[in-house]
């Protein structure tokens, strides 16, 4: 019998819940068999049996967030700025989810940037973009709301906490009006900003300390979590309102296959602590999940993080039959679509000697160690580099010569690849390099309103719960991206939004 709590029964006897008792009473928590009950007479009340396990202490506040990523500290220095106690538990030793590593583009609409860079834009042409993506399959307000706010959003960064952004601002995915508003350098200055304002309003963080079940009463209502702390230690957490704030699944296989299995088995760079089970302990207390099977992801290259500038746009690419498979210069996210579907998640770039010539000094010692590693090959041939990583050198001979061919009179009538981008792949030695995809997020997870209350499957909110970012953005993204800057966006927004709701719903 493990799993088992010993709590006050509705007469004031002692009860034993057992893994098998209704899951109104408790929830099983992943991986630990612990139950979650009401926090009502769990104090003085030791476990029964052996293997069970005990709750050391109680931490009480008005706001209890997990996770800190971009989400999470911004929700959480949004509650604590409405003077509510928050603490906001992580389960790393430090602020290393996504939103540290991610490169730092936001898109919004109708922002000061754009004004200064004399782009003309608003929210109402936002939200027609977002339709068009795959947002008129969602719930209409959300996407108005997105679209509404994430300027807002971005001028709240850059003017209020006066995070850098360069001046530019970028086209991104399939859109026309400049968006993309990039972080200067990267996204953790964001991050580092929002977690100055959290701590400017006295939130509590509690790290190396992971949420394992959601802590509900008799009528369903949240109060609260049980967590671990890195000593072993169980700790209840005793809350008016928890935000959840655990990012996406990627680096939980099982999560994927379930959920995206059209990305099963894809390399992930995404936080190391987006394991998923944020979302599963909600989805145990009759949360909906809300998610149509995508991801957000780039082309990727194991010589280094990123979409590694090696993968050139000038190559030509070719899939492991040696048969070339997509305009080069294509939308990166059908391309990565495209590829995780083949049984290797690999394609292969082409390139011969003039491009290597060309590599500036710090892509040069990439493509050395590529070879060093046999992930990329050379040979006096095509035929000979393709050889070397096992695929028909024969056929891989003829695709290049079609290219060239194909280069020589200006256009690509396979695939339609701009025409700057054709260049002759010609000079000896030639090589190939083995390419492939990697995930930076998932889009599917709780179903939220525009207040970031979690909603039940009839689409009543479960009281007391929010959630925010990645673990929420199947709210708002249908399954395809609809551009770079959205998943940073969701998550800044929605904390910014959930962190003030909660607090305000707190009952003085
Ligand atoms: C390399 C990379 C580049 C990217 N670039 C961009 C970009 O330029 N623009 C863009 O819009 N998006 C980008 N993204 C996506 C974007 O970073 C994420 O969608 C976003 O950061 C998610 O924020 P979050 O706060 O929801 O989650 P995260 O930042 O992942 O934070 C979640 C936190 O919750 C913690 N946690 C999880 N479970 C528990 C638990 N049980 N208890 C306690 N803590 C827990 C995790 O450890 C983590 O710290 C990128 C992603 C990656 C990986």
């Amino acid at each position: 019998m493990d799993g088992s709590y010993c709590v006050d029964g509705a007469k004031g006897e002692k009860q034993v819940l057992t893994k098998e008792t209704s899951r109104r009473k408790f929830i099983q928590v992943m991986g630990g068999g612990i139950a979650a009950i009401a926090f009502s007479g769990l104090s003085g009340c030791a476990p029964k049996q052996p293997g069970s396990t005990e709750v050391a202490r109680t931490i009480e506040c008005d706001v209890l967030v997990v996770g800190g990523g971009a989400a999470g500290v911004t929700a959480a220095g949004a509650a604590a700025g409405q003077g509510k106690k928050t603490i906001l538990i992580e389960k790393l030793n430090a602020l290393n989810g996504s939103s540290s590593l991610a490169l730092g583009t936001l898109y919004g609409a109708g922002t000061k940037l754009q004004q200064a860079a004399g782009i003309e834009d608003a929210p109402d042409k936002l939200l027609e973009y977002f339709l068009s993506r795959g947002g008129d399959k969602l719930d209409y307000e959300v996407q108005k709301f997105c679209a509404d706010h994430y300027g807002e959003t971005i001028d709240w960064l850059s003017e209020d906490l006066k995070v850098p952004f360069v001046e530019t601002v970028s086209l991104k995915g399939k859109d026309t009006v400049p968006r993309g508003h990039n972080l200067d350098p990267a996204a953790v200055v964001a991050l580092d900003a929002v977690t100055e304002l959290a701590k400017k309003n006295s939130v509590e963080f509690h790290f190396s300390t992971a949420a394992k079940s959601l802590v509900v009463n008799e009528s369903s209502t949240v109060e609260g979590i049980v967590a671990q702390n890195h000593e072993g230690e169980y700790i209840q957490y005793k809350a008016k309102k928890v935000i959840m704030a655990s990012g996406g699944f990627c680096r939980n296989a099982e999560m994927i296959k379930q959920y995206c299995p059209d990305y099963k088995g894809v390399y992930t760079e995404v936080g190391l602590g987006c394991t998923g089970e944020g979302l599963t302990m909600g989805l145990d207390i009759g949360a909906d999940y809300i998610g149509h099977g995508g991801t957000n992801g780039i082309l990727a290259c194991a010589v280094s993080a990123g979409q590694s500038k090696l993968i050139s746009t000038k190559a030509l690419w070719i899939d492991s039959s040696g048969n070339r498979f997509a305009n080069e210069g294509g939308q990166t996210h059908d391309i990565y679509y495209e590829v995780a579907h083949f049984p290797d998640q690999s394609f292969y770039a082409i390139y011969d000697q003039a491009m290597v010539d060309a590599l500036d000094e710090k892509l040069k010692h990439q493509f050395d160690l590529g070879l060093e590693m046999g992930i990329f090959a050379k040979g006096n041939t095509v035929a000979e580099a393709a050889k070397a990583l096992n695929i028909d050198g024969a056929i891989v001979e003829e695709s290049l010569s079609a290219y060239n061919a194909m280069v020589a009179t200006g256009t690509d009538n396979q695939f339609g690849k701009n025409s700057k981008l054709l260049v002759p792949i010609k000079e000896a030695p030639f090589y190939l390099l083995t390419l492939g995809v990697c995930t930076h997020g998932s889009f599917g997870g709780y179903r939220v309103n525009t207040d970031f209350q979690v909603l039940d499957p009839k689409g009543d909110p479960l009281p007391n719960l929010y959630a925010v970012g990645e673990v929420s953005c199947g709210t708002f993204i249908y399954d395809d991206y609809p551009s770079g800057g959205c998943g940073l966006n969701w998550s800044y927004t929605s904390g910014r939004f959930a962190g003030k709701n909660a607090a305000e719903a707190i009952e003085a």
